[in-house]
């Protein structure tokens, strides 16, 4: 498996927690950086080379905010990148996901889907509370959520994902609950949940900082995490990943790539690329910079040569996220004996409490108990 990641970082406006690289330029900007990121596509078709017809790679349409493109900009982007590299090859196995805000899911914008290959959508939904939503600077209500997912279904996109988040400022656990169980009777196949995270640099932060807002304490996000757990689980779905909860055959290819280490294809303002070994690259958060540089056939990106030591603490941090857990024989593999060695023994503290266990096969999988302090097990296994 490998992904083609696209950025399309264009939003109609910015939500008061986020702090991914998006702008708010006009539309007219659209179709110059569709058909730029469809140059950098031609003139990196090299590095698809990892990428065979049988491997299929995923395609993930990122932002930003994808579904503000306009008609003519996505269709140009799947026209022309289909006649390019890998893009050609598309086959309806593949996962082509798109990313999505509720208010932009209109039944026109779902007839220009249909246009296109993308077979999977992906929404920020957040909360379904209406104040929440309003104080986050969300462009929709709960009720252009829900109905966005209806219209979705109704049009036969039944590979739906839908991003919620926890701990946010004003959320009651059984208002989370509520949100949760809503989701889960719309019958999405699944759903991604994160802890609401203050990130530097963003209003929600300075709001913070002005003790306008205050965090959600540490019990209430975990009994909201707990009740994600139950609910979910009670629903079917499978806890593969931390955050992510899928029904059987619907955990999400592409980001599973990136738990894994596998190498993926980043284009776009903002993208990252990994070679799958050493090689890590950014492109420039700057459209307009972005647009003019692939017009000179120039990639405007910073390259980073990892080590063994961070690619070791990756490996840690991505493997243990997943309910497949790290291999201890991989370890020994890519980094040495000694390694495993220090990895059995730092782990040793946490299985004896019982947050770690070693599987039949040999991997180490957080447990239930360690679920909820992930971050000081990892940490703890790091060097
Ligand atoms: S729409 Fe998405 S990418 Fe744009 S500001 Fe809001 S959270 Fe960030």
């Amino acid at each position: 498996m490998a992904g083609i990641y696209i950025h399309i970082p264009f939003c109609r406006s910015r939500c008061t927690y986020c702090d991914f690289y998006s702008t708010a330029l006009p539309p007219v900007w659209q179709v110059p950086y569709v058909r730029a990121v469809c140059r950098e596509m031609e003139f990196r078709e090299s590095e698809f080379s990892e990428f065979s017809e049988k491997l299929e790679p995923t395609i993930y349409l990122g932002g930003g905010t994808p579904s503000q493109l306009s008609r003519e900009a996505l269709l140009e982007l799947f026209e022309k990148g289909r006649q390019l590299s890998r893009l050609s090859h598309l086959s309806p196995r593949q996962e082509i996901t798109i990313e999505a805000n509720p208010d932009d899911v209109t039944p026109e914008w779902i007839e220009t889907l249909k246009r296109t290959p993308v077979n999977r959508v992906s929404m920020g939904v957040q909360s379904l509370d209406d104040n929440i939503l309003r104080a986050l600077r969300r462009r929709h209500t709960s009720q252009q959520a829900l109905h966005a997912i209806k219209l979705l279904q109704e049009a036969g996109y039944h590979n739906l994902s839908i991003d919620l988040i926890y701990g946010l400022p004003g959320q009651r656990l059984q208002a989370f609950r509520d949100d949760v169980c809503r989701m889960l009777d719309t019958d999405i196949p699944h759903l991604s949940a994160y802890a609401l995270q203050f990130e530097q640099g963003t209003p929600l932060y300075e709001q913070l900082q002005k003790g306008q807002v205050e965090e959600a304490d540490e019990e209430l996000s975990l009994s909201c995490y707990e009740t994600l757990m139950d609910l979910t689980h009670k629903a079917g779905m499978e806890h593969y990943e931390i955050s992510n909860f899928a029904r059987p055959g619907f955990r999400s290819r592409h980001n599973s790539s990136y738990w894994t280490g596998t190498p993926y294809v980043g284009l776009g303002a903002g993208a990252h690329s990994y070679d799958g070994h050493k090689l890590r690259s950014s492109n420039c958060e700057d459209v307009k910079q972005y647009i003019r540089n692939i017009g000179e056939d120039k990639r405007p990106c910073e390259q980073e040569v990892l080590d063994e030591d961070t690619l070791y603490n990756e490996m840690v941090m991505l493997r243990l996220r997943t309910c497949e857990g790290l291999s201890l024989e991989e370890v020994e593999d890519r980094y040495g004996k000694e390694r495993r060695i220090y990895l059995t023994k730092m782990a040793q503290s946490h299985m004896q409490a019982g947050r770690l266990t070693n599987t039949a096969d040999g991997h180490l999988c957080l447990t239930r108990r360690g679920l909820f302090v992930s971050d000081d097990i990892i940490s703890d296994l790091m060097v």
